[in-house]
């Protein structure tokens, strides 16, 4: 049985067969991810009690995003925090990423280790990563899964002073503004309410509502913003991929993240752009860089690390 799991810190860099050792150790990441691994962990005590006997393994979304150098993970904060908290850049979707990354190269018949690819993971949740000859070398979400893209209802990157300016404005605690961060910013906060999901945003911007606009506009120059960074801690790119449920199924979005793309030598196949649900190059055969679509397949990559452990 394979479990994913949200936070493996800096002690796990791939995938374990569990046993009471590794759930100490997850335990311990807890205070890393507080909404997430005491979950996994629920989950895993009780399939645990119902099959003893049943080899399980543990699948870290953290753990692919581990071989980033420390110049990518570590923040301009007094290192005392990282080494007594373990303050620092883990990023997140890592199964995605990997797979992702993984499949494209498979699709093109081009060896993995070749290859400088950007993947662009964008749900509900929404994450960058930048993998250079088969290794993560950055990626966009942090020490929590707020730090980066603008998504949903997270806010992602904005200036920290901001928390305490709204807590003194609006008089709210640190943990009423988190759930500001967290839950009501985003697409769904820059919409003005309208809502976090991209169907509505996009049905928005074809009626002209100024919100779904600006928050369209924006959550995709985020998107493009990251993908210029990362092309260059990558000294350049192959190939950009889009995945999860808006980078598989919103052709607008990936039309006006590709739209700042233009020095990179991109050039969309609109014909290829709007198909959905297949590993597909959505790019010209003359675009300096390729990009494609692959749907990602978390549960699959789950599958094939418990295989390849037990
Ligand atoms: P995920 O977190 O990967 O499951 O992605 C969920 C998000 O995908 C939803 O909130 C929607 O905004 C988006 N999504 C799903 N289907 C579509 C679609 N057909 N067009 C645009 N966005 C979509």
């Amino acid at each position: 049985m394979g479990h994913l799991v949200v936070h493996g810190g800096e002690k796990f860099a791939e995938s374990v067969i569990i046993d009471d050792q590794v759930l100490e150790a997850i335990e311990a990441c807890n205070d890393l991810a507080p909404l997430h691994n005491p979950a996994n962990l629920i989950g895993i005590n009780a399939c645990r009690k119902l099959m003893p006997g049943t080899p399980m393994v543990a699948v870290f979304d953290t753990a692919f995003h581990q071989t980033m150098p420390q110049e990518a993970y570590m923040y301009g904060l007094p290192v005392e925090y990282y080494e007594k908290y373990k303050i620092r850049r883990y990023g997140f979707h890592g199964t995605s990423h990997s797979y992702v990354s993984r499949r494209a190269a498979e699709v093109l018949g081009v060896p993995y280790e070749s290859l400088k690819t950007i993947v662009c993971h964008l749900g509900n949740g929404a994450s960058v990563s930048a993998v250079k000859n088969g290794k993560c070398v950055d990626t966009s979400m942090g020490l929590t899964p707020l730090e980066g893209l603008i998504m949903g209802t997270r806010s992602g990157d904005i200036d920290p002073a901001i928390i305490e300016f709204l807590a003194h404005k609006e008089n709210k605690s640190i943990d009423e503004i988190m759930t500001v961060l967290n839950k009501k910013s985003g697409v769904l906060g820059l919409s003005n309410n309208l809502s976090s999901d991209f169907r509505d945003l996009e049905d928005g911007y074809h009626r002209g509502d100024a919100y779904a606009i600006c928050a369209m506009k924006t959550f995709s120059y985020r998107v493009a913003k990251y993908i210029g960074a990362y092309a260059a801690a990558m000294n350049g790119v192959d190939l950009i991929c889009f995945t999860a449920g808006v980078g598989e199924n919103a052709p607008l979005v990936r039309t006006l993240v590709c739209e700042y793309l233009g020095y990179l030598g991109v050039t969309i196949d609109q014909e290829a752009n709007s198909k959905r649900g297949e590993d597909i190059v959505i790019s010209t055969p003359d675009s300096r860089t390729k990009v494609m679509v692959i749907p990602t397949n978390e549960e699959l990559a789950i599958a094939r690390e418990t295989v390849r452990l037990v």
